[in-house]
């Protein structure tokens, strides 16, 4: 049998990153593209000069062009943390919908499988808790994120509209906030954030009461589940998640905890469109994929933390965004 071609877009990235890893690992020829937008050619300098692992630095906003066959195609590419998209809100808006546009036009043409990386978010702030795939959800267009959960709502549409009329084959994931190593120290997540802060000794930042909540998940579960959803046979969207549900002022108490600082809470604005509550159900991974996470938080956490920790000061005081 002929060894398998994957093209993963935002392979620069967290999460693009550790899917190049997975893809190589299980015998893929995997092609990684990025702009480097928001991510790091550190994530993936372990993988150059490996033979099954080529890198192309493009903007998949503009045309894609692959040469040779593909088998699989996992859009990943968009900025995804609140300060990133807020700071590029245009291209947020480009990289869901003509980046998605080019990827889906791609895949058809090389008669791939295209999954798409979509997102909690297409839920807003939820009027459901948890929140169950078949929630329309709660999201203001026009708010400070409508730039980015409008064109993961736009990039589900055109994926579905591609699946209906052209006959493609494609898989959407929902991801709920997923952390790990390789998360850019200061890209504003709440995890980065914390564990930057504890490290340089300042207080940690919540943001308005804290009373909001998260459900955090290793970055490789969350791997695993995609790795499960692509190679399924199902079209609509999957949540993949750790349903571990904790407000926001109990996590920054138990980074504390785990970083054995003894720095202090401080509390700022609540940005604007900040969701109070996010949970996933995950029955449907449960019950089409066999999946379920597997690392508990302190297990995930203390791994990140280690990674972090490894970090050098340059990079540790590193302010620049
Ligand atoms: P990330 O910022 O670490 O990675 C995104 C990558 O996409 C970066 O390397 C960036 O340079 C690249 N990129 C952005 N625009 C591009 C473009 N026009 N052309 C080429 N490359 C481009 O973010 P991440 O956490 O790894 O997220 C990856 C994907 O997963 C995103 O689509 C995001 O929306 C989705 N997602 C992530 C989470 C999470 O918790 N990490 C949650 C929900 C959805
Ligand atoms: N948050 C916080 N302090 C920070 C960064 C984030 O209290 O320094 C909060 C943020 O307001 C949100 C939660 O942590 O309620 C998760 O934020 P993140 O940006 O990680 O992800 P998202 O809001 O997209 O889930």
């Amino acid at each position: 049998m002929s060894q398998k071609r994957v093209l993963i877009t935002g392979a620069a990235g967290f999460l693009g990153s550790h899917l190049c890893d997975k893809f190589v690992s299980e015998g893929y020829f995997v092609i990684g593209m990025d702009n480097f937008i928001t991510g790091d050619s550190k994530n993936i300098a372990h993988l150059t000069g490996n033979s099954n692992f080529r890198f192309v630095e493009h903007d998949v906003t503009n045309y894609i062009n692959i040469e040779g066959d593909l088998d699989y195609i996992l859009h990943f590419a968009s900025p995804a943390s609140p300060i990133d998209y807020l700071k590029i809100p245009i291209q947020t808006l480009k990289v869901g919908s003509l980046g998605t546009h080019n990827c889906l036009g791609l895949a058809r043409s090389k008669g791939a499988r295209m999954l798409i990386a979509s997102t909690s978010e297409v839920y807003g702030d939820p009027l459901v808790h948890p929140q169950t795939e078949d929630y329309y959800g709660n999201v203001n267009t026009i708010g400070p994120r409508g730039v980015y959960d409008e064109a993961k709502r736009f990039q589900e549409a055109i994926t579905m509209a591609y699946h209906r009329f052209h006959g493609l084959e494609t898989r959407i994931v929902r991801i709920f906030n997923t952390y790990g190593p390789r998360m850019r120290l200061n890209d504003g997540r709440v995890i980065p954030a914390f564990m930057g802060q504890a490290l340089r000794g300042e207080d940690l930042t919540v943001f308005g009461d804290g009373s909001q909540t998260r459900s955090f998940c290793y970055v490789s579960d969350q791997v695993d589940g995609i790795y499960k959803l692509l190679l399924s046979d199902y079209a609509n969207p999957v949540n993949i998640g750790n349903p571990h549900e904790i407000s926001i002022k109990d996590f920054a108490e138990e980074i504390i905890q785990l970083t054995g600082t003894d720095q202090k809470v401080i509390y700022k604005d609540l940005p604007v469109d900040d969701p109070m509550q996010r949970q996933p159900d995950i029955t449907k991974a449960k019950d089409i994929l066999g999946w379920e996470p597997k690392v508990g938080r302190a297990e995930g956490m203390k791994k990140t933390f280690d990674y972090f920790k490894s970090l050098t000061e340059d990079e540790l005081y590193k302010s620049e965004h």
